[in-house]
């Protein structure tokens, strides 16, 4: 594994119309680039990953010694050269060069990419066109034939040497980096690209969020010689909680508060409580399809808030590890949860502990 990612972040934004920087708008709850920097780290399959910007003191977060952030040029072809030099030291094989705003694009497509540098010097995700292309020639347009024409995305994978010698070489302002092979006669292999790795470039692309709210609740019976699970995880305690299935009160509130916002009706719709299947089930395998369902109809979390009520096991203990459990579970950054614990003075079922109840409100935006 020789293979180093560049994330080119220090474009002017000139068809981007606001004050901030486009690459450093919040995106799905983060920075634009964010996604793709966290995206490669995740994938695992880098050595180090260089972040481009314009000025370093633009990035205040602390990342992983593995990301190494540097100052661009004037134009995206100098902010790349800049990139390919710095990384010349450790002897690289490969090279993944990326727009920043560009932050739908799967690891399979990195994993793809990578694995087609085994044969090829260049390779480049393409999607067919959707809409016909026009070209100019001296004021007179011709028609380009769809079938023939791609539109070229990032990430573009390099065999290090290749892409070094051409850039080094290149005196033109150039678009991207296959353009360099292209010029240069070099052949590239071209891949699927991903129809979802669009780039975002107006700003409507990112008013265009639509966000919902989804309230749960739940209560469970508390019964001795049953084993305590609360957000996925066992909690040591006296009894546990009684229902057809392990009777985690914050995950079954979590999923109402869920398909409440997807206005996908309640968890005894998907989860029928007379059905034999279900019996014992352990609620993150309840959690898992809903999640699914989420990712599919393409919203993501904004936050979750939960109350656990109960008088014991007291939530400070566990919130840490709770809120660790939700997090992978949901694949949700820690930060955008938060869970309080609520006693009720010792009053009815909860109060004399033969109870525990929980209430989720959560964000979602599509
Ligand atoms: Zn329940």
């Amino acid at each position: 594994m020789n293979n180093y990612f560049i994330i080119l972040a220090s474009g002017q934004s000139k068809r981007f119309n606001s004050n901030q920087l486009k690459q450093f708008i919040t995106y799905k709850n983060k920075a634009l680039f964010e996604h793709s920097l966290d995206k490669a780290m995740n994938s695992k399959l880098f050595k180090k990953i260089i972040l481009v910007v314009n000025e370093k003191k633009q990035i205040k977060k602390k990342y992983s010694k593995d990301v190494v952030i540097i100052k661009g040029g004037k134009e995206r072809s100098d902010s790349s050269l800049i990139a390919l030099k710095y990384i010349k030291k450790f002897k690289p094989s490969n090279v993944l060069i990326h727009d920043a705003a560009r932050p739908n694009f799967t690891i399979k497509l990195l994993k793809r990419l990578i694995k087609s540098l085994q044969t090829n010097k260049a390779s480049i995700p393409v999607i067919s066109s959707k809409d016909s292309i026009k070209y100019k020639v001296k004021n007179q347009l011709f028609n380009l034939d769809k079938k023939n024409s791609y539109l070229t995305q990032t990430p573009q994978a390099f065999k290090f040497k290749d892409i070094y010698n051409l850039s080094i070489k290149q005196k033109k302002i150039i678009q991207d980096e296959a353009t360099l092979f292209i010029n240069n006669n070099f052949k590239i292999k071209f891949i699927n690209g991903e129809i979802l790795n669009d780039k975002i470039t107006f700003k409507e692309d990112i008013n265009n969020i639509k966000t919902f709210f989804g309230i749960g609740f739940d209560i469970h019976r508390l019964v001795k010689d049953k084993k305590l699970y609360l957000g996925g995880i066992k909690i040591p305690f006296h009894s546990g909680l009684k229902g057809h299935s392990d009777g985690d009160v914050i995950l079954h509130s979590v999923i109402d508060s869920l398909l409440g916002a997807m206005r996908k009706k309640d968890i005894g719709t998907f989860f029928p409580d007379n059905r034999n299947k279900f019996k014992n089930i352990r609620s993150p395998k309840m959690l898992k399809p809903i999640v699914d369902i989420l990712n599919r109809s393409n919203f993501y979390i904004n936050n979750l808030d939960i109350n656990l009520i109960c008088e014991q096991p007291k939530v400070s203990k566990y919130r840490n590890k709770i809120i660790n459990s939700l997090s992978d579970l949901l694949n949700l950054d820690k930060d955008l949860i938060n869970l309080k614990g609520k006693t009720v003075e010792k009053l009815g079922l909860i109060g004399k502990e033969k109870a525990i109840a929980c209430e989720v409100i959560c964000s979602i935006s599509q």
